[in-house]
């Protein structure tokens, strides 16, 4: 078959890589000059199967409404006169009870597996190098009462056969003796052995050459500017270089949207809803002085919902959301407020380890779903697939979700309990819950 793949960040790439192994015709279309330059590009880093709580919870509407006023708040949400953003935002709300939370886990926990497996197995056959670190995933606590939260989450996913551990402060500075300076503010924390760390760029641009040798064919800088429908399918795709403006008109067996936030918009005119919202989530990226005394388990700083990942020399710290639209700048007031409160915290948690008079700062749009689970299927239009929606998760699902819809394509069942989109028939045991579409 020949599929036409929309989008070269992890998702798309990992999909175009799977497709090559089913021994498809792959074509990728990308608005940048090369894979992984927009949401992919500097993330927090973590392959985190266990820390997959979605943000819709029983707790979450109090906090965000206490959150409401703050910039320098985990989740900012900033009312538009978009009716997407309230859609969103509705459908978020019915996701914050118990039971929708436990159901959400689940799904996030087998997708999580799946795609740790699905990379290991990649990373293993093609030898991708990344700063990968297998040391596991450490949740530190500074207060009582957020550790004891922490601990019963950890049981819930213990409960999903995660191995999530509950560590005494002791034992967080003997994982991460890093941590030392903090030390006598850690309440406690929980870690799972198993999660990794690793650049999600990197990692996206070798996988990218590797199926160009393998034969796909990448055009970078070019836009998706049609996308065409006839009797119920997809037709065909019109693409445009960006230097020349020359418009070329592809034609495929099947088309696979990938495109991060901009999947719901692109798509919207073909009739085809996607309850996808950008959530505008930042990163600095510090160079170390001391990269003796640096970090080198990845972590989660649960006071401020921040992640710290050693990649090389570096140090990356990323996190925080804000719903507001596409909004990409680093330039305006809130966004500063967000990025040196990034780099604020690690001097106060890492003492003169990193150079903080220089850091990178990014920002990227989390395509988010309320529930935090993404659409990987087919769409009701013919030909067309998406791969989208992967919002806090989307390194630690790539592998698996390009796995996935690379053998939905080619008419296989993947072997894992997830209620795939569209109108493929289920696994045995799963349920059928309508997708918030
Ligand atoms: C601050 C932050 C921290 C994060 N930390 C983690 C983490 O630690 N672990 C984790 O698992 N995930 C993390 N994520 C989430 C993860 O980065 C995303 O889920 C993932 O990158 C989404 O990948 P994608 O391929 O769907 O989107 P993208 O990487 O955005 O790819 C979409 C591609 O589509 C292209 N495109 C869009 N529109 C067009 C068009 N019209 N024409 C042509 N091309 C187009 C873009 O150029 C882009 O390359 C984090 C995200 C953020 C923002």
């Amino acid at each position: 078959m020949k599929v036409v793949i929309l989008g070269a960040g992890i998702i798309g790439v990992s999909t175009a890589w799977y497709l090559l192994e089913e021994g498809h015709e792959v074509t990728v279309v990308d608005r940048q000059a090369d894979a992984a330059l927009e949401t992919s590009f500097a993330n927090g880093a973590q392959i985190s199967v266990s820390f997959c709580e979605p943000w819709a919870n029983a707790e979450a509407p109090l906090k965000v409404l206490k959150w409401l006023l703050r910039d320098d708040s985990p989740l900012l949400f900033r009312p538009r006169l978009d009716p997407a953003q309230w859609r969103w935002g509705l459908s978020f709300l019915t996701q914050c009870t118990d039971g929708a939370f436990e159901r959400n886990v689940e799904q996030l926990v087998a997708l999580g597996r799946y795609s740790h497996e699905s990379l290991k197995s990649l990373v293993a056959a093609t030898g991708i190098e990344y700063n990968r670190l297998e040391r596991g995933i450490l949740h530190f606590f500074s207060s009582q009462k957020d550790f004891d939260a922490g601990a019963a989450g950890a049981e819930l996913m213990r409960t999903h056969g995660v191995d999530r551990r509950v560590l005494s402060r002791d034992e967080v500075l003997k994982i991460e003796p890093a941590l030392a300076a903090w030390g006598p503010r850690i309440a406690g924390g929980t870690y799972t052995p198993s999660d990794e760390s690793g650049d999600a760029r990197v990692f996206t641009q070798e996988l990218a050459r590797r199926c160009i040798a393998r034969g796909a064919r990448f055009l970078y800088q070019h836009d998706v500017v049609a996308i065409e429908k006839a009797g119920g399918e997809v037709s065909q795709v019109t693409v445009a270089e960006q230097a020349s403006g020359k418009k070329t008109v592809l034609k495929a067996d099947a088309y696979v949207a990938a495109l991060g936030s901009y999947t719901a918009p692109l798509l919207r005119p073909l009739g085809v809803s996607l309850n996808i919202y950008p959530a505008k989530g930042y990163s600095a990226t510090l160079r170390l002085k001391q990269p003796d005394r640096a970090s080198v388990v990845s972590m989660i700083d649960d006071a401020r919902k921040i992640a710290i990942s050693r990649l090389g020399d570096f140090i990356r710290i990323a996190g925080t959301a804000e719903l507001a639209g596409y909004d990409t700048s680093l330039d305006s007031s809130t966004s500063r407020v967000r990025c040196e409160a990034l780099v604020r915290r690690y001097e106060e948690l890492f003492p003169g380890v990193a150079d903080t008079t220089e850091a990178n700062f990014w920002t990227g749009l989390r395509p988010s779903t309320p529930t935090n689970i993404p659409y990987i299927g087919r769409t009701k239009l013919g030909r067309l697939w998406v791969n989208a929606g992967h919002g806090t998760l989307g390194w630690t699902h790539g592998a698996g979700s390009g796995r996935a819809l690379a053998e939905l394509i080619s008419g296989k069942q993947p072997a894992l309990n997830f209620e795939f989109y569209g109108d493929l028939p289920q696994p045995v045991g799963s349920r059928l819950r309508p997708h918030l579409a």
